[in-house]
């Protein structure tokens, strides 16, 4: 027989002040992860993909210089990404916690990042990394649909909404993103490479780092952080 050293800490709608970085390539379900746990545990999603791809759809000036960069699968310039990262964290929403999903990207922007918090008496609690093969990269980003109204993904294959191309949330259009085209895809591989990998140890050497084995399916993945943030909570209680 199983026998439950404790009963879970964590139920969805608690309210758990935390702030968290969710680190992996491109494909690992950061974007997915992210918006679920947020929505599980009241925090603040902060997504600079999506911040980005709505301000290119808005055609905003940030929009129209980030775009090109986006489409080639090059990183935006660090000084509009760090200047946007400000704009968020100055929202009220943030005080009760966040996730960061797609920030940082390379030390430097952790850099920005620890200023940023530094200004608000904050620091970040976990930085949890999705651990993700090459081989399920490609076959998700490949197969990727993104809602154009509220940005819930899915997958051709993986995860296919219940009516063809329309989100099961909000009813919205589905859309592949312009970046998921094989040769953007392997750009950006290349670039996670180059220039995020490194943040990986940089935290590590923070002990700030969980990994979390990521080529399981998106519901496996999910209740492994939430153990994770869970034994986290209950080991830094005060
Ligand atoms: P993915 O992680 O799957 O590539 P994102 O939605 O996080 O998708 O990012 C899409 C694109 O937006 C990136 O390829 C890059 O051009 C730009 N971008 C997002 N976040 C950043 C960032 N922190 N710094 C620079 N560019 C970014
Ligand atoms: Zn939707």
């Amino acid at each position: 027989m199983k026998v439950l050293l404790r009963p879970a800490v964590l139920k969805a709608g608690d309210k758990i002040n935390m702030r968290i970085i969710l680190l992996g390539p491109p494909g690992a379900g950061k974007g997915t992860q992210a918006k679920t746990l947020a929505e599980r545990l009241n925090l603040a999603h902060i997504s600079t993909g999506d911040i980005l791809r709505e301000n290119a759809s808005k055609g905003t000036q940030l929009g129209q210089q980030a775009k090109e960069y986006m489409n080639k699968g090059a990183l935006v310039p660090d000084t509009l990404v760090s200047q946007m990262l400000t704009q968020r964290f100055s929202q009220p929403d943030i005080q009760s916690g966040f996730i960061l999903d797609g920030y940082p990207r390379n030390i430097n922007q952790a850099e920005t990042l620890d200023d940023v918090l530094k200004q608000r008496n904050m620091g970040i609690d976990m930085v949890i990394y999705l651990d993700t093969s090459e081989s399920v990269i490609i076959q998700r980003l490949s197969g990727r649909l993104v809602c154009s109204l509220c940005g819930r993904n899915f997958h051709i294959k993986n995860m296919p909404p219940e009516k063809e191309m329309t989100c099961d949330d909000c009813g919205g259009r589905l859309y592949q993103r312009t970046d998921d085209k094989e040769e953007t895809i392997k750009k950006r591989l290349e670039v996670y490479k180059k220039e995020s990998s490194g943040l990986v140890q940089h935290y590590q050497e923070k002990s700030k780092l969980f990994s979390v084995s990521a080529d399981q399916e998106a519901p496996m993945v999910i209740n492994k952080i939430i153990q994770l943030i869970d034994e986290y909570n209950d080991s830094h209680k005060k």
